[in-house]
């Protein structure tokens, strides 16, 4: 990048809000995707929607690419920046703008940690339930950029539920105001919709308006530990099919339990095959109901032991526990790629069956766990990125899953997005014409391609490679 053009980012945000030491770049060089890195030309922390519009009209005008990073988190190289430009951190845009009680809205900016939020409403006897395992370090502004679930998913929806209103910078500068703390509106085409889970594609998001709900009075938590998946997995559809709506249904194999217990020594069995963590919400009546009956249900299907969380504590500590899977399954082996295959929910037990199956026929170390409820298993590859034979077996495995899960009626991301990682499979799933509609709405939005540029649309690049900008 050209030093007139450094000077002139300088200008806008002051030089102290500016990173560009080579350190400083490496450190912005990746997220939470395995393999994949490319450093920034510059890192920049605007403090305003004022800033930020400057800053865009800039790169507009010098063609120089933009990447909205929030915290990393991202399991889709969604904030690697594989064409190198700039990185806006929103560090400096990280306030709680206002609640609303008489509206039952909150709104941020997008740097504000989701659990800050979640704390913040429950202060005040509300509720935020889209809760990422990741929330205590994710933000606001990812979480709406890659409409993120959460345990909670399976009875409250997920981000895109949640957004009421954006503000949002178009990659011309102009802003543009989605909206508002209304709790219907239908004119025109729904343009909140759009942006959530653009993933950085289509404008830089400043401002977000969300919805929130009375906190549930009442909550208790259950678990079931099985001799197989297949009984864990027909325990969810069952549930489902007694039209029990739990608040959380998660599901952890064997290897992530025991990685869970390692990490954390909760006192989880070492003889269970797989468990599955249940609670509900509400009214103490039908908490107590829904609970005993999912734990008669478990028990029919075979579960070889079951209990219910003595106190809020315990249950805590087991929500934890799970929340802690990936971290926890991340300290076994140097890679750690872990997918986000959906299907629908009575599919679960075929989609356990079948990811054993593959991890089995490319002798590949596939744990499993997931927001069972929703259908949503993250089969995570435990590897080795230096070891290009066994990468190769992995990348096999993983696109069978994909097509397993799609021939199930179900999807290639259920919650994590696609960011450039899963470019090259988006159309197994949205079809040729899916992926054309899409690029004319990029076109017509960002004609350019500045925001975010590489990520979302198919192409040939591989998991497995490792990009270097400028290399
Ligand atoms: C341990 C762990 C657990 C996780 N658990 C879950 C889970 O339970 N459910 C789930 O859905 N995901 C989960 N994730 C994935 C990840 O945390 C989420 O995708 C999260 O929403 C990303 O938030 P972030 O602040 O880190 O965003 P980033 O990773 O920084 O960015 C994500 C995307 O949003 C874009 N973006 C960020 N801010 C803006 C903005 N202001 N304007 C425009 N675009 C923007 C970026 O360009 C990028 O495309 C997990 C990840 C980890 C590491």
């Amino acid at each position: 990048m050209e030093e007139h053009i450094k000077k002139r980012f300088s200008e806008i945000v002051g030089a102290q809000h500016i990173k560009s030491s080579q350190a400083q770049l490496l450190a912005y060089s990746y997220d939470a995707t395995a393999n994949f890195q490319s450093t920034p030309d510059l890192v920049i922390s605007p403090e305003n929607l004022e800033e930020i519009i400057e800053i865009v009209k800039l790169c507009s005008k010098e063609s120089i690419p933009i990447i909205s990073r929030g915290s990393g988190t991202n399991l889709a190289a969604g904030t690697v920046p594989t064409q190198g430009g700039i990185v806006i951190l929103f560090n400096r845009m990280n306030q709680i703008v206002e609640l609303d009680k008489a509206n039952l809205t909150i709104t941020v900016q997008p740097g504000v940690i989701t659990q800050v939020i979640s704390n913040y409403v429950e202060q005040n006897g509300l509720f935020y339930p889209p809760d990422p395992s990741s929330m205590k370090i994710s933000t606001i502004g990812g979480n709406v950029s890659e409409n993120s679930g959460g345990l909670r998913g399976l009875k409250y929806g997920v981000t895109k539920d949640y957004v009421r209103a954006l503000t949002v910078v178009l990659p011309n500068g102009s802003v543009l105001k989605t909206g508002g703390k209304l709790a219907k509106d239908v004119a025109g085409y729904d343009l909140t919709s759009l942006l959530v889970g653009s993933e950085g594609t289509l404008g830089i998001i400043t401002e977000i308006t969300l919805k929130l709900i009375p906190l549930p009075v009442h909550k208790k938590t259950g678990i079931a530990y099985f001799h197989s998946l297949e009984d864990a997995a027909e325990t969810v559809s069952a549930i489902i099919a007694d039209k029990i709506i739990p608040v959380t249904l998660e599901f952890m194999d064997r290897g992530t339990m025991d990685a869970v217990e390692d990490f954390m020594k909760i006192g989880l069995p070492k003889d269970a095959e797989a468990m599955l963590l249940m609670e509900q919400d509400g009214d103490v009546e039908l908490v107590e109901r829904d609970l005993q009956n999912m734990i008669d249900i478990a028990i029919e299907k075979g579960a070889k032991s079951t209990a219910i969380a003595a106190s809020a504590e315990e249950a805590d500590l087991l929500k934890t526990g799970r929340r802690a899977a990936l971290s926890a399954l991340a300290r076994k082996r140097p890679t750690t790629i872990l997918e986000d295959a959906t299907v629908p929910r009575s599919e679960i037990a075929n989609m356990v069956r079948a990811i054993q199956a593959i991890a089995k026929k490319y002798n590949v170390q596939i744990s499993t766990f997931g927001h069972a409820g929703d259908g949503n298993l993250h089969p995570t590859c435990l590897t080795d990125v230096r070891d290009l034979e066994e990468m190769n077996r992995v990348e096999q495995a993983l696109e069978e899953i994909f097509h397993v899960a799609i021939s199930l009626g179900g999807t290639i991301t259920g919650e994590h997005g696609v960011g450039e990682m899963k470019a090259p499979y988006l159309e197994w799933k949205i079809g040729e014409s899916g992926i054309q509609l899409m690029r004319q709405i990029k076109q017509a939005v960002d004609p350019l391609n500045i925001m975010n540029p590489g990520k979302v649309f198919a192409k040939e690049k591989k998991m497995r490679l490792v990009i270097q900008h400028g290399e």
